[in-house]
């Protein structure tokens, strides 16, 4: 089990504020979840504390900790919200908040609600670190899956592939997103992660062998040119996503060159077009299989230097080549652009995409919140691959559309009362969401629920509502409905029904 000094070890030069704050944090959730135990039989808390581990691990500062040891504490042990914001203040609070009302959601499976239901964990999120939180908590609760009753497994894989490691690879996140597709695919589809890891295990043998060949090689070569100071690793390729390429590639094994992979990480740029020539002096590139994402990066940030080479023994193996702060950002992403420092929002970019706008931190500068002192928590620059992910371009990956920014300013989300997500302009009101449903159900609505609670027609929705819509055979629309009637769907039915 992880204990608090793990975790003040791996944050980046905590003040003696920052561990008294995570000391006291820890103790909190240890003494709130006591006596309560997991699937597995372990205390609750183990969760909390493995939470916080990964958070210090992605580098995120003291506040984004303690909110993840904090973040079941409402919803699991009925913490009162007042308790929490005395003991840690609002902008903790609103982060614990945040991940409380994210767990709410729930995936259905229906394709049609797939993309709805990752644009409202973003929307609802509203700071980036709710997500991050969200993110490392699902990480654990994938490490622990098996201990998890059957039945609710595959929903839960399923919802972590869809929906969590999708969110991860848009927020650049590779480990994160790596990692969750590999916990969640031999859960999602037992058979195929059977096949395809038998498959590569045969693969990667072979594989490996060429590798270090090649890293002896190139490590001499380098060492002729003066270049010391670079390291090598490989990597293999995660099982969920060599299954995916599979897909797009007739199930031939053979014509995926990038199994496993070599990469050089070096301490310029320079350097990384330097290396890129001696390799290609080494081996033989194949034809368009050189990638420049340092120059031309993927839109979620990624960059690097790709190509594939003949081994000259028969092999074929993919080079990557990047430095140590590219390879960083592939793999913690949007974390890696949260820094932790005294500092005021005065710097952070005015971006045209309200949706990323949104995400960032709301707290410094006696905002919503006077929490003392300010948040230090800053994002010194608005990178240029998250401003275009408010754009619409497309990086080949089955993400089918972009986040964009002027859809969350115009749009909420809410659910059934089975859960599927049905989403409408701002301010649309219960007659919105009836029609949106069936005319039928709009025709003879008699009444609404909204979040357990009776309303009146012309409340207005908010993201994450759960409406419920009461009908009556001979209830019908009224003129008065036109007023609170957002949608033209909506208008246009009632309308229709006056007439008659
Ligand atoms: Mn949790």
């Amino acid at each position: 089990m992880s204990n608090v000094k793990e975790i003040i070890g791996l944050m980046d030069s905590p003040t003696e504020a920052d561990k008294t704050l995570i000391n006291k944090a820890y103790d909190f959730a240890q003494k709130a979840h006591d006596g309560h135990t997991r699937y597995s039989g372990e205390p609750s808390f183990n969760h909390l504390a493995a939470t916080a581990v990964e958070l210090a691990r992605l580098g995120m500062g003291p506040k984004t900790i303690a909110a993840g040891l904090l973040h079941d504490t409402i919803e699991d042990v009925n913490i009162a919200p007042e308790t929490i914001e005395k003991e840690f203040g609002k902008e903790i609070l609103f982060l614990i908040d945040g991940v409380t009302k994210l767990g709410k959601l729930r995936y259905h499976g229906a394709e049609r609600h797939r993309e709805s239901l990752r644009k409202l964990l973003v929307a609802t999120s509203k700071d980036v670190r709710v997500l991050i939180i969200k993110l490392a908590d699902r990480l654990h609760n994938m490490r622990t899956l098996q201990f998890v009753p059957e039945e609710k497994r595959k929903r839960i894989a399923l919802e972590t592939i869809e929906i969590y490691a999708a969110i991860a690879h848009r927020l650049g996140m590779g480990m994160m997103r790596r990692e969750l597709e590999d916990l969640a695919f031999e859960y999602a589809y037992p058979k195929e992660y059977k096949e395809v890891r038998a498959l590569l295990t045969e693969r990667t043998a072979q594989t490996m062998v060429h590798l270090e060949k090649m890293s002896r090689a190139l490590k001499k070569e380098l060492a002729k040119v003066g270049l010391t100071r670079f390291r090598t690793d490989h990597r293999v390729k995660g099982l969920y996503s060599l299954w995916r390429k599979l897909q797009r590639k007739d199930n031939d094994i053979n014509k995926i060159y990038d199994i496993a992979a070599l990469r050089i990480i070096v301490p310029s740029v320079e350097d990384c077009y330097r290396v890129l020539g001696m390799v290609h002096n080494l081996w033989r590139p194949l034809p368009n299989k050189i990638k420049d994402y340092i120059a031309f990066h993927k839109p979620n940030g990624y960059r690097s230097l790709h190509t594939t080479v003949f081994t000259g023994d028969g092999g074929i193996v993919e080079v990557q080549i990047r430095t140590e702060d590219m390879h960083n950002e592939a793999e913690i992403g949007i974390a890696s652009h949260i820094f932790y420092k005294e500092g005021k929002r005065g710097d952070v970019k005015q971006s045209s995409f309200y949706w990323i706008r949104n995400l960032l931190p709301r707290f410094p500068q006696g905002g919503a919140a006077a929490d003392t002192g300010g948040s230090r928590y800053k994002i010194t620059k608005v990178p240029e691959w998250i401003e275009q992910l408010g754009s619409n371009q497309e990086d080949g990956d089955d993400y089918e559309s972009s986040l964009r920014a002027d859809f969350f300013s115009e749009r909420v989300f809410v659910f059934t009362p089975k859960g599927d997500v049905v989403d409408l302009p701002v301010d649309s009101s219960p007659i919105d969401f009836a029609y949106a449903i069936h005319s039928d159900i709009g025709d003879h609505m008699a009444g609404a629920k909204v979040n357990g609670k009776m309303v009146t027609l012309d409340t207005k929705l908010h993201n994450g509502d759960i409406v419920e819509i009461l009908t009556k055979k001979n209830s019908k629309p009224t003129r008065k409905w036109l007023e609170s009637a957002k949608t033209t769907l909506a208008r246009r039915h009632i309308r229709n029904a006056l007439a008659r």
